[in-house]
């Protein structure tokens, strides 16, 4: 069993930063976690703390059973896989595969078969002679990837792993981790800042922000309901649309929003429609821009009963501005005015500090 198990875990960096503020964490035996967050959140710390290359400040991890913030990362029975691949450039696939179990002393057969079942695994069969710098991005990746699984690790922790890769690859690369993760049913711990990589690998998904876990759980729950504006806004894209709900005309229309400051409504589940939403919210827009992407489209509008002030995040849509999808390719045009109706059970209500959610 290789549960892993964060409790109140803190780090307070030399020069007395603050990088991670009291985070508990239960991932399961053979479960995929992943940390995501904005930049400086603080998951690479986090999973740093967990490999044991960071010192544990307060709290205390443990890994299958065993509390290791004295451990060693060499004893912690763990293997980490880097977004720079961390490759030695002089040595052939083979040799780079086989240099960590080399260095605890196995024996040449076992390497031997660890390397090849690894290689032929990853499909790196007829490639174990060359030298990293002759293969491709996706070829190097999966290396690292290899002298990770020869290990046998209890855990395996990855840092940005396809960061480095070109759009496509990346897509192709995060299938092969998932595939190969459930095929292996190791325990792993997956950083990145990329809020569609976390949903598509996460049994798991941990959302981060300043030091803190903001919500923990299903991907789909926390998609579906987020806890916080801060959650709703990171995960889906483009964002959910976020808008102050004053004493004006939409809180009047939304029935139960009493508590509420905020609503919240995916640019998915608004439609394009003359009708009223009973109790829910009818936007009349103006479209202002309009991006066809190919499967959908997506109508950039801005409010005529513009709300004055913020909106409710700075920097994520601009006060007034909302985003509708429409499927397809039709579409209104630039200039035309629309209505967007959304109905009430597709409403997310969150306080006026955006910190809980309300309905
Ligand atoms: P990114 O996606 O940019 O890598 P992150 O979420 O992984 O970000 P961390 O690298 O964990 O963030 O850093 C968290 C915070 O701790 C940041 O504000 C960073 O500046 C700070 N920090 C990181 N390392 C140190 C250090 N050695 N000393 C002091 N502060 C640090």
């Amino acid at each position: 069993m290789a549960n892993v198990t964060l409790r109140s875990v803190r780090k307070t960096y030399p020069g007395g930063f603050e990088a991670i503020k009291g985070v508990d964490v239960d991932v399961g035996d053979g479960q995929f976690c992943v940390l995501v967050g904005p930049s400086g959140c603080g998951k690479s710390t986090l999973l740093r703390m967990v490999a044991g290359l960071e010192t544990i400040t307060g709290g205390e991890i443990d890994i299958g059973g065993r509390v290791v913030n004295q451990v060693e990362p060499a004893d912690r029975d763990i293997a980490m896989v880097f977004q720079n691949y961390a490759l030695y450039p002089h040595m052939s696939v083979y040799n780079n595969m086989a240099y960590g179990l080399r260095n605890r002393g196995m024996a040449e057969a076992e390497i031997k078969t660890r390397v090849e079942e690894a290689a032929r695994v990853l499909e790196l069969s007829p490639m174990l002679e060359r030298k990293p710098r002759q293969l491709s991005g996706g070829q190097r990746q999966r290396v690292a990837m290899g002298r990770a699984i020869v290990r046998q690790p209890k855990v395996f922790l990855f840092d940005e792993p396809l960061s480095n890769l070109d759009a496509k690859l990346r897509i192709a690369m995060r299938v092969e981790i998932r595939k190969l993760q459930r095929r292996l049913n190791t325990t792993s711990i997956y950083v990145t800042h990329d809020q569609l990589e976390a949903m598509t690998l996460a049994d798991i998904l941990v959302v981060m922000n300043g030091g803190q876990v903001e919500q923990i759980g299903n991907p789909l729950d926390i998609y579906q309901k987020p806890a916080t504006t801060f959650v709703a806004s990171f995960i889906g894209a483009p964002p959910m649309n976020l808008m102050p709900l004053r004493a004006d005309e939409l809180k009047s229309q939304i029935t139960g929003a009493d508590g509420a400051g905020i609503v919240g409504i995916r640019p998915e589940d608004f439609v394009i429609s003359s009708e009223t939403a009973s109790g829910g919210v009818a936007l009349g827009l103006t479209v202002e821009a309009i991006e066809h992407v190919g499967a959908e489209t997506f109508v950039y509008g801005s409010r005529q009963r513009e709300e004055q002030g913020v909106a409710a995040n700075p920097g994520e849509l601009p006060p007034g501005e909302v985003i509708v999808r429409v499927p397809g390719v039709s579409g209104p045009a630039i200039g035309e005015r629309i209505r967007a109706v959304a109905p009430r059970d597709k409403l997310h209500l969150f306080t006026a500090d955006g910190r809980k959610r309300v309905g």
